[in-house]
């Protein structure tokens, strides 16, 4: 390791705020987490791999410390939760440059106090050559009002958050070889959990079902299916997608539209919001300044189908996210 492991977690600890909700963290056994009465813990982990998740040539270390902890955000989000405390196993390797270990903090760091996380533990050991980690989060939520997967009904209308696509579309120009500038704003570099809005719809008892859009949407799609027994029908043409359809009549538009719509189905890591609500519901335009869009609705049926431009009906097959392939 650039530094030794008690330098390094010494330096993390003068480094890190702690927040309301964290009584003993990073220096004691356990990290000692309050729990507000009538809530319940909520607890998600995620592993993220070097080469799988993220390229070191490719992602700036602020970067991959952010995206290491939206990850897990976006999960408590997904459940209408609040974020109390993260903690951070790492294995590096001993080649790594003290200035990337900081960065990758300070991109971490950065991200947790936006949110008032505390990172109240982990663990730091060398690996032979690749970066692995294993980020869990643990938030809380009023008893009984997390949001599940399960709750959507047939008739329920679907509505994701923000634009679909971003993140596949970078990481395809990045695979073929172009450079992009990992502005603050790219939801793949820097994607902002939807913390807010998870936690609006929870407070307003807005929605019926929802779930983070990691994998893709036809994959995170067909979970809230097979949670909630239903099927769903969506309109290729509702669904927002991260860069503008062109239009024209061209053989060039036509496929650039093509791959507009394939990245926003299947493309994963924009970490955008989907929900489910009664057909009654009033669901706002915007919440937090996010564009909601309605994209269909849940049927009595099983799977996805997917209603084109021309109104023809397919179905559509949930293709998991690989990442890099
Ligand atoms: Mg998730």
């Amino acid at each position: 390791l650039p530094l030794p492991e008690k330098s390094l977690i010494a330096r993390i600890r003068r480094q890190s705020k702690i927040w309301p909700g964290v009584a003993a963290s990073i220096g004691d056994d356990c990290a000692l987490l309050k729990i507000s009465p009538g809530h319940e813990a909520l607890i998600t982990t995620d592993f993220t791999l070097e080469d799988v998740h993220f390229r070191r040539e490719w992602h700036p270390p602020e970067s991959v410390g952010h995206r290491f902890l939206a990850r897990g955000l976006s999960d408590i989000a997904a459940m209408g939760g609040k974020p109390v405390a993260a903690f951070l196993s790492l294995a590096l390797p001993a080649k790594l440059s003290q200035s990337w270990v900081d960065r990758f903090f300070m991109g971490f760091r950065k991200l947790a106090d936006r949110y008032k996380v505390t990172l109240a533990g982990g663990d730091i050991a060398q690996s032979p050559q690749k970066i692995l980690a294993d980020i869990m989060v643990v938030g809380s939520v009023p008893r009984g009002k997390a949001i599940l997967r399960s709750g959507a009904h047939p008739g329920d209308f679907i509505y994701v958050t923000g634009r679909l696509g971003g993140s596949a579309h970078t990481l395809r120009e990045l695979i073929a070889g172009a450079k992009c500038k990992p502005s603050t704003h790219s939801r793949h570099f820097f994607p902002e959990p939807r913390l807010v809005i998870g936690q609006f719809l929870r407070a307003h008892n807005l929605s019926t079902s929802m779930i983070d859009l990691s994998d893709g949407l036809s994959t995170d799609l067909a979970h809230i299916c097979d949670e909630s027994k239903a099927g769903t029908k969506i309109f290729s043409s509702a669904i927002p997608r991260a860069f503008s359809e062109k239009s024209g009549k061209s053989k060039k538009t036509g496929e650039a539209n093509q791959v507009s719509l394939a990245l926003a189905l299947h493309g994963g890591e924009d970490y955008e919001l989907l929900f489910t609500t009664s057909p009654r519901t009033r669901v706002p335009k915007q919440i937090a300044g996010v564009p909601i869009t309605r994209i269909g609705e849940i049927t009595r049926g099983k799977g996805i189908l997917l209603v084109d431009e021309n109104n023809k009906t397919s179905k559509l097959k949930p293709q998991g996210w690989e990442h890099f392939s």
